[in-house]
């Protein structure tokens, strides 16, 4: 998943004419006085208060003429990759390519980036497949064991990489048929 193109939000705002910001910033004001008017109804929220059934069937209603208004502004290419994969807001800061974690979004346990689009706990997780290894080294404990994906040394095949500049003490050797 491309996760680093975004759209922006304040590039796509200052492409649009007059007609078009009244157009989409009235629908968006109109849906936060919905949204703050749900929030703020007292309990107890059966249905029974006119108030919320009024402004709940309000943000229905608004959230799909803010598509629309946008849809008929902002041009499909925007809004969508060079592959068409849809574009993810650039509010959302780094996110993961792999799981989709983002900055306030943590996976659990907590990760961290590793990369610009990958986490913590999908770099670990790729690492400790044998088929990700970017190439087997022994590890310090035991030499028959590759230090990154855990391959045991009678289980390498022939064709898998050996890492010459790996971290471990030396190189894994693959078994001699
Ligand atoms: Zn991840
Ligand atoms: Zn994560």
């Amino acid at each position: 998943m491309n996760t680093l193109d975004r759209f922006e939000g304040n590039v796509a705002w200052s492409k649009l004419d007059d007609l078009q910001r009244v157009a989409i910033g009235s629908m968006a004001l109109e849906f936060i006085a919905a949204w703050q008017t749900v929030d703020q109804v007292v309990y107890p929220r059966d249905g029974s208060d006119p108030l919320l059934r009024a402004a709940s069937h309000a943000e229905v209603i608004l959230i799909d003429r803010l598509c629309e208004v946008m849809a008929e502004a902002i041009p499909v290419a925007m809004l969508q990759g060079i592959d068409g994969q849809p574009l993810l807001p650039s509010l959302l800061g780094q996110v993961c390519r792999h799981c989709g974690c983002s900055q306030r979004n943590a996976c659990f346990p907590a990760c961290h980036w590793v990369e610009a689009d990958l986490c913590s706990a999908c770099a670990e997780a790729e690492m400790t497949d044998e088929n990700n290894c970017p190439g087997h080294v022994a590890s310090a404990l035991d030499r028959k064991v590759c230090a990154h994906c855990g391959t045991h040394i009678d289980e390498l095949r022939p064709d898998d990489p050996i890492n010459l500049q790996g971290s471990g003490p030396a190189p894994i050797e693959p078994r001699e048929d």
